[in-house]
């Protein structure tokens, strides 16, 4: 519920509507603004409605939230979200690119990567230390190591780093060495791992599952902020369909959707999303076009002996020639690079 105060209510009188939502076992939520102050109400609507907070003298109107997702819903917080990481403010006014490798492999590849991307000019370094791959017989990842490496190498080239974390005993070491966490598709729906990173004070770079909704992934989303992390970036980065021509469908449509039905920044992942190196661009340019506030690409310095999704990766000159490419479309978008 959505409870919109008269623009003379004061603070006394929305502290007491709020201590009558808690006391009712419900979730208080404070959002003074410019002009009037919103409260929220999260929890059973039937025992609000018990309430009649509506028939208080201070109280405008009460609305109830139609989406199954509140916190993250633009109906509770109609401005856009602006999530840093590091210093680098994702969801803005300026367009985001995130590139590095699928894995981190090695010291030289990691440094060598980092260096590309750099150049080329992204924002934000990606590399995995833990890897969720499909089959247990394909490269893992190299741990606590990966972690390290990729830490030197951010800090090297001087840009935020984002990784993916896989389990609840991993968050406190991932937490150490990157500005970002990365829930992989495959995670998107381990509500404990979750629930243990809306405790953090880090970013989550939330990806959607493969067979997952939307919907599905901003309660997702709602898991984390519902704990206390408001700093969750949404990526789209295909689904499952019936159609295999490609490693995944990339389903844009989630864009458009997302922006206007929640206030999280939204990026795309045309690597995972085509799977094909070539496709990769045409893809982005899309993303650009319907809304998207930035992009994930996989870069490796030499993808023919990449350990893990070389066939989707850019090398270092693609990746120049790819940032130099989408500039235009950025700025028809009405975004800086
Ligand atoms: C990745 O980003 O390398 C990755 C494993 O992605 P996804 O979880 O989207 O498959
Ligand atoms: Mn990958």
């Amino acid at each position: 519920m959505i409870i919109v105060l008269k623009p003379e209510a004061s603070k006394a009188d929305a502290d007491a509507i709020l201590a009558r939502i808690a006391a009712a076992g419900l979730k208080p939520l404070y959002m003074p603004g410019t002009e009037r102050t919103v409260l929220g109400a999260l929890g059973d609507e039937r025992v609000l409605g018990q309430l009649h907070i509506e028939s208080n003298p201070a109280v405008e109107r009460v609305t109830p939230i139609l989406t199954p997702f509140k916190l993250v819903s633009r109906e509770m917080h109609p401005e856009d979200t602006v999530v840093a990481v590091g210093k680098v403010p994702v969801g803005g006014p300026r367009f985001t690119v995130i590139a590095g490798p699928c894995a981190v492999e090695s010291r030289e590849q990691m440094i060598a990567t980092a260096e590309a991307v750099r150049r080329a000019g992204a924002h934000a370094l990606r590399g995995g230390a833990f890897k969720p791959r499909t089959s247990p017989y394909s490269f893992q990842g190299l741990g606590q190591e990966g972690l390290d490496i990729l830490h030197e190498a951010a800090v090297r080239v001087g840009l935020p780093a984002v990784t993916e974390v896989v389990e609840v005993a991993d968050v406190k070491a991932v937490e150490r060495c990157a500005d970002a966490f990365q829930v992989g598709a495959r995670n998107m729906q381990n509500f404990r791992l979750l629930k243990a990173l809306g405790q953090s004070p880090k970013p989550v770079l939330l990806k959607r599952g493969m067979a997952a909704t939307v919907e599905d992934l901003l309660l997702a989303a709602e898991y984390i902020v519902a704990e206390g992390n408001p700093n969750v970036i949404l990526c789209e980065r295909g689904i499952r369909t019936f159609e295999t021509i490609t490693r995944n469908t990339l389903d844009l449509n989630a864009v458009p959707y997302i922006k206007r039905h929640s206030h999280l920044p939204v990026l795309v992942d045309p690597s995972h999303g085509t799977g094909v190196r070539e496709f990769v661009p045409p893809m982005a340019k899309a993303a650009i076009a319907c809304g998207a506030d930035g992009l994930l690409i996989e870069v490796h310095c030499d993808p023919r002996t990449a350990l893990s999704d070389g066939q989707q990766s850019l090398s270092p000159d693609e990746f120049e020639a790819f940032m130099r490419d989408i500039r235009p479309f950025v700025a028809a978008a009405g975004r800086t690079l």
